[in-house]
């Protein structure tokens, strides 16, 4: 899968992607990620990317021709699956999404900045909208960074174990039953006997209940979904 990437603050994710399990998904060819400064398709000489709005509201808004630049070099080289645009009024980025969006091949991630983007840009050149929670950010960048790490580490191939990501919280509309590793006992705190026991089923039997416990107390609304 291909990932590209519209940012005015590309530093701000590399970190993100050169670290763990992202790294290694793109040293294995299974995901290439590739930033991309919106400033380098700025036409002022300035290399501005912003400008006051129209109807003198506070705040600077993005202008749509580095973007429309940027989308269209892209799209000249391939086709994408998606232009994503994240947003705090976007769809509410989870789970179930994570899975489908890691089945696609060519996808556009642009990050906002400032009061937002040129209104246009989102009607004319994004096919989908993504947040990641109800808050406000300061841009999109972390915002991007969450949904390619949340993407890449779904590849086939990017955990080493391959079952891992499946007993993650949520796959199952569950959330996850504890883990423990050595030592076995420290400082009286005990791992529970069950696990130590050797018995496969009565651990999976074990784990099964402990996730929908923790389900029913910490996220009801899990189940009634
Ligand atoms: N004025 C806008 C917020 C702008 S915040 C509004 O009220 O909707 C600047 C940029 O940060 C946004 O354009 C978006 O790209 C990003 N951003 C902020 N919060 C976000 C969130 N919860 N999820 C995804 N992107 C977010």
């Amino acid at each position: 899968m291909r990932i590209d990437i519209l940012t005015v603050l590309p530093e701000m994710i590399e970190g993100a992607l050169n670290c763990s399990i992202l790294k290694r998904a793109q040293e294995k060819g299974l995901a290439e990620i590739y930033l991309h400064n919106l400033r380098d398709y700025s036409t002022d000489k300035w290399r501005r990317v912003d400008d006051y709005p129209f109807g003198g509201e506070a705040g600077m808004v993005m202008q749509i021709e580095p973007i429309d630049r940027a989308i269209s070099a892209l799209k000249e080289e391939r086709t994408y699956d998606e232009v994503i645009f994240t947003s705090p009024d976007g769809e509410r980025f989870d789970q179930p999404m994570a899975n489908r969006l890691s089945m696609l091949g060519n996808l556009i991630l642009l990050c906002g900045h400032y009061k937002g983007i040129d209104y246009r840009i989102r009607e004319h050149l994004i096919t989908k909208e993504i947040s990641i929670g109800d808050y406000v950010l300061t841009g999109g960048e972390l915002a991007a960074a969450v949904i390619a790490d949340a993407v890449v580490r779904l590849l086939p191939g990017a955990i080493g174990d391959e079952q891992s990501a499946l007993s993650d919280s949520f796959q199952d509309g569950l959330l996850a039953p504890p883990v423990y590793t050595r030592p076995a006992e420290y400082k009286g705190w005990k791992v529970p006997d069950i696990l130590l026991s050797g018995h496969t089923l009565k651990i999976e039997e074990w784990r099964l209940q402990q996730a929908q416990e923790r389900t029913a107390r910490l996220r009801p609304d899990l189940l009634s979904d």
